[in-house]
């Protein structure tokens, strides 16, 4: 069986880390898969440069292009240069980088002039990211003699839909393809390097699984090759208590369920990617959290077993960036099943919603990211038109709070002292929902006040 090993971005973010990171496969026994991420703020880069050129007059593009070509270029020599030590090897890696990276400027320069980004093409775009660093992953690999080839997500053998952006797997497909793509090479102990984020679609054109997506990617080719355990390696020891930028008192927690570290994710606890707990609880999988710059410590392992612990509540997690819609109107008391055409045209544009309140006869209040707002406002003002609905506002500068933990489930009493906690602290809670799992309580607060409240629940239950 194998083991998979995803390196995230920070793990991955210059040569010397990759080539711990090389160190850290070598080190593990037996046959295993690889997937690896960007180098950290590289796919940042790519979706900043693509959405900039599209507004620059014609005789800047190709500069500006050429400048960003330029030092990406030399970003990844450095990182060959500090990770793949044979020469040859070296070589190699240093003129397929080049001849991708003629590609990207090439696509880039085709934005630029027709001034026109599709979705289609961002995904295009941001894949260079991956595709750069399976490249020097793989000669470290071969530098320190595990023989090991790179692939993309699709050349792996995963497919998807061709929904850009966040694209859907195809799943009785990709199982195939991957189990006898990757089942091959690791036959001929061969380590496969795959690129996390990035598949195709049926016609072979590049799609990505979202933002953070490595960590999916890296469950479903757990999931399809039944693997021992997918491991998570990152910047952190595993899953802690909460953030470790926002209190540096955040304890490691040893073990968590699928549930659990899925509400944790889902709320803000970008450690692991929501997405990623479902390939891996179908399949039985354990999934391992560890500290590529720690790495004997044990980390966070996710199993099915609910563990409850003492103080009931495990950790406590922040969603920045979203803001409170409210919808308001007296047509909305004569209107049958409102909520249901709300939320079936913000899920038409493809608008997550993060929180609902209960909504009464002529309001109704929910949560989205910062970023959908714009989207969500002319999707919703297409479909409900003037007198309807009296005001739309949006609330900005709040944060989604969300406390986690299986033991709260048949508790009593347990939203009331979280809800005395954060008063005591003098934090003003303005909506409220709890998860049907009753393994979370989420409720949002304004931003200023997110430090300390966060701070005062994990002294009252976590300490
Ligand atoms: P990677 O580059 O490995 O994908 P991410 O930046 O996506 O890593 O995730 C790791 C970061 O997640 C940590 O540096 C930490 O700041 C943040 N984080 C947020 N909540 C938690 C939590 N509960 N436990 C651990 N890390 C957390
Ligand atoms: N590089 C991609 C991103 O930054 C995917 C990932 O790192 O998981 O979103
Ligand atoms: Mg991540």
């Amino acid at each position: 069986m194998v083991v998979v090993m995803k390196f995230g971005g920070s793990s991955v973010a210059d040569g010397k880390r990759i080539q711990a990171a090389a160190k850290l496969v070598k080190a593990e026994k037996g046959p295993k898969v690889v997937v690896v991420s960007a180098m950290g703020g590289v796919t940042d880069k790519l979706i900043k440069i693509a959405t900039s050129v599209i507004d620059l007059p014609n005789t800047v593009v190709e500069r500006e292009v050429s400048r960003f070509c330029r030092e990406l270029t030399m970003q990844q020599r450095k990182a060959v240069i500090g990770a793949v030590t044979n020469k040859k090897e070296r070589g190699e890696v240093l003129s397929q980088s080049l001849e991708l990276i003629e590609k990207l400027r090439v696509a880039l320069l085709g934005v630029g002039y027709l001034e026109d980004l599709s979705p289609k093409s961002l995904d295009y775009i941001q894949s260079f990211g991956e595709r750069l660093n399976v490249l020097v992953m793989s000669g470290a690999l071969n530098s320190i003699s595990v023989k090991s080839a790179s692939l993309t997500g699709f050349e792996a053998g995963i497919v998807t839909d061709s929904s850009f952006g966040r694209a859907h797997p195809l799943h009785s497909k990709s199982r195939k393809q991957v189990n006898s793509i990757l089942g091959s090479h690791v036959k001929n102990k061969i380590t496969p390097v795959v690129t996390g984020f990035i598949a195709a679609d049926e016609k072979a054109r590049i799609t990505t699984l979202g933002r953070g997506g490595s960590d999916y990617t890296a469950s479903l080719l757990g999931n399809y090759l039944k693997a021992k355990e997918v491991q998570i390696w990152t910047d952190v020891d595993g899953i802690l208590t909460t953030d470790p930028k926002l209190v540096s008192e955040a304890k490691l927690i040893p073990t968590l369920s699928y549930v659990e570290a899925m509400d944790l994710a889902y709320f803000g606890a970008k450690v692991i990617h929501s997405k990623m707990i479902e390939p891996a609880m179908t399949g039985r999988i354990p999934v391992r959290v560890k500290n590529t710059f720690n790495p004997s410590c044990e980390g966070t392992l996710i199993v099915s077993r609910q563990k409850k612990v003492s103080g009931v509540i495990k950790a406590v997690a922040v969603i920045k960036n979203v803001v409170i819609v409210n919808l308001e109107g007296v047509g909305m008391a004569e209107t049958p099943n409102i909520a249901g055409r709300v939320f079936s045209c913000l899920g038409e544009a493809n608008i997550n919603i993060l929180m609902i309140s209960g909504s009464s006869e002529s309001n109704l209040s929910f949560v989205i990211s910062e970023s959908d707002v714009e989207r969500a406002l002319d999707a919703l003002g297409m479909v409900f038109t003037n007198n309807f609905l009296k005001s739309i506002s949006v609330l900005e500068e709040v944060n989604v709070l969300t406390v986690v933990g299986a033991g709260m489930r048949g508790t009593k009493g347990i939203a009331s002292k979280v809800f005395a906690t954060v008063a005591e602290a003098d934090v003003n809670v303005m909506m409220i929902a709890q998860g049907s799992s009753e393994v979370n309580i989420s409720f949002v607060i304004e931003s200023d006040d997110v430090e300390k409240a966060v701070k005062s629940l994990h002294g009252e239950f976590i300490g």
